[in-house]
């Protein structure tokens, strides 16, 4: 899958970083270990793709750094055929490093011109990701329920049709969880969302970040 041995060293070294920063997940430092991230960004930042830094992808957005990456798929936890959607496809990368982990992925991205070039790059590099031009503050009701969303930009709180697609509890089963970046645009508290019945939530507050807004509507 384009491997060259020299991104597969600077791929590993990424991995050693992200452990000393307090990542744990196995499952995620081996899907980071995984994606070739220097696919997912222009040639002109191929040396930079496994710093672990945001890069732009054009258009004012961003691949986001892999620490945050890295947080929000630990949070995330998804477990080998989870139903997960994302909002803010991007440049595809953290829905590949979710693919890798084995869930089934649906990922919504507003600006027409990225959902154009990260389509067919997903599939060229085997990602079986489910993907669709859309407001993603909508949601994606025709695959509702899931198990899992994960929120890739910064809302200035948890959109109530996102809540209302997360699975319900089952039994033993927990209900679906939510990933979101909230506050205002200069920074936001990752936040984690259980559904916990029909119209109770739980939620806990993580570490702040700083994400390009989630904006509502499309565009392109
Ligand atoms: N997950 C992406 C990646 O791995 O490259 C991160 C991309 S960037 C930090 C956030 C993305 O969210 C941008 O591509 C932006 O256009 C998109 N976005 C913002 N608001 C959105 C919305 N309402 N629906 C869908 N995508 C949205």
């Amino acid at each position: 899958m384009n491997e060259d041995w020299k991104f597969e060293r600077r791929r590993n070294r990424l991995v050693i970083e992200l452990r000393e920063k307090g990542i744990v997940d196995e499952r995620v430092l081996a899907a980071i270990n995984r994606v070739p991230r220097h696919m997912f960004v222009d040639q002109a930042f191929h040396a930079r793709s496994y710093n672990d830094e945001a890069l732009p992808i054009g258009l004012k957005q961003t691949i986001s750094q892999p620490f945050t990456v890295a947080t929000q798929s630990q949070a995330l936890a998804p477990k080998r055929d989870e139903r997960i959607l994302e909002i803010g496809t991007g440049s595809g990368y953290q829905a590949a490093v979710l693919y890798e982990m084995g869930a089934k992925v649906f990922s919504i991205e507003r600006m027409r011109a990225l959902y154009e070039r990260t389509n067919p790059l997903l599939k060229s590099l085997g990602y079986r990701i489910v993907t669709m031009f859309g407001d993603g503050m909508q949601g994606w009701s025709s695959m509702a329920p899931f198990d899992g969303i994960i929120v890739t930009a910064g809302a200035q709180e948890v959109p109530e049709v996102l809540l209302q697609q997360l699975k319900l509890p089952e039994g033993m089963k927990s209900g679906g969880r939510m990933i979101i970046p909230v506050g205002p645009r200069e920074e936001q508290i990752m936040t984690h969302v259980v559904r916990t019945g029909e119209s109770t939530f739980e939620s806990v507050e993580l570490d702040s970040f700083r994400f390009v807004p989630l904006l509502g509507s499309t565009v392109g």
